[in-house]
């Protein structure tokens, strides 16, 4: 493993961010790679444009910048994008940023993986400061999940999940809810986490990027994926948050957590306290939105000195909310698609 140096991040902001409307800016996603070895069909088309690798952060800029985000006042970094795993050298990055969890300076950091080589990548995240994961999982279909993931094999993910489990981490599954697609899923995939001790969250397909499929057709509100679930369990809401958008829910009979993420049915805005970095060195202060700031010409002519600027204008234009609509014939609310801005 190649070390990434830290650098001297200047002051620690002890009030941390807010943004223009007051909101507490703590948790930064990080999108380290647009690339992907597999192509859901809710996320990318079959063929996608990538980046020009030029255009890309190295490992040891992204480390770098979020250093200086984290002197900000930054607490939770996720790792996502893309998929993390594809980008060449990420343990490196890993652990460069764990040190700042073993050090205190970050409650946690964590991922978001398709899984396909969390068998190969476990143990370093244990290793690197990882603590609990992010994997999705749409289907426990073979075939239904090579159709959602365009050729994804689900026993690369499920002998990963079983490398996770054994290497300590623990593990939340990420399904994306899909009419006619995975809606008779749902049950199986809470089975199957209860059984290993996972955690699991529904998420309504957004409309990030031009796909294929049409979304309205897929859209389900989770009121509805959940319809099984609740004639076998009764639903009880929690208080608890992780930093992110999702309301979470005990099950009765059930160990396993039920998480939810509406952003269509039901608006989580009022409470985001997350900004976003792609790896082209851009701050998104909204996944809805298209407006965000470069950092990476600043980053590059004045080091992080060229950061707290752009930081605070980008703090002083968060948006309210997102307007998410996927009404039949709208179009979708960015032309980037989530695997750009990290999910
Ligand atoms: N490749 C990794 C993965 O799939 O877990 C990380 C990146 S992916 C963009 C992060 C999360 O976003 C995944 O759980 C994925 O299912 C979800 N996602 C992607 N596109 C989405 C969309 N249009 N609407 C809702 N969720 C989406
Ligand atoms: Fe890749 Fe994740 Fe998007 Fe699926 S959801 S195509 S695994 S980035």
């Amino acid at each position: 493993m190649r070390m990434i140096n830290a650098i001297e991040t200047g002051p620690a902001t002890a009030s941390g961010m807010r943004d223009g409307h007051g909101r507490r800016i703590d948790y930064l996603r990080i999108s380290v790679t647009d690339r992907c070895d597999l192509r859901c069909r809710y996320c990318m088309d079959e063929v996608m444009q990538f980046l020009p690798r030029r255009e890309i952060l190295t490992l040891e800029e992204i480390a770098i910048i979020a250093e200086r985000f984290i002197a900000r006042g930054i607490r939770r970094i996720r790792l996502s994008g893309g998929e993390p795993l594809v980008r060449r050298d990420f343990a490196d990055l890993a652990y460069a940023l764990g040190r700042h969890v073993k050090s205190g300076a970050l409650d946690e950091l964590t991922m978001t993986t398709n899984g396909t080589q969390l068998a190969r990548h476990a143990e370093m995240l244990f290793d690197a400061g990882m603590r609990r994961i992010n994997v999705s999982l749409d289907s426990l279909d073979p075939a239904i999940f090579a159709h959602i993931t365009r050729g994804g094999e689900l026993a690369k993910v499920l002998d990963g999940l079983a490398a996770a489990r054994a290497a300590g981490l623990k593990v939340k599954i990420n399904m994306v809810a899909l009419r006619n697609v995975n809606e008779d899923q749902v049950l199986p995939v809470l089975d199957y986490c209860e059984e290993q001790g996972f955690g699991l969250t529904l998420i309504e397909t957004m409309p990030l990027g031009e796909v294929a499929d049409d979304r309205s057709d897929r859209f389900l509100p989770l009121i509805e994926a959940i319809a099984p679930i609740r004639e076998r369990h009764d639903l009880i809401p929690l208080d608890e948050r992780t930093g992110g958008p999702a309301r979470y829910f005990a099950l009765s009979d059930m160990q396993t957590r039920l998480g939810l993420i509406t952003p269509l049915s039901h608006n989580f805005c009022a409470d985001c306290n997350r900004m976003r970095l792609t790896c082209q060195g851009r701050i998104y202060m909204c996944l809805g939105h298209e407006d965000h700031v470069d950092l990476k010409a600043a980053f590059r002519e004045q080091g992080v000195a060229g950061i707290d600027a752009l930081l605070d204008r980008a703090l002083a234009t968060k948006p309210i909310a997102h307007q998410f609509n996927v009404a039949r014939g709208a179009s979708p609310s960015t032309r980037r698609h989530m695997s750009v801005t990290g999910g």
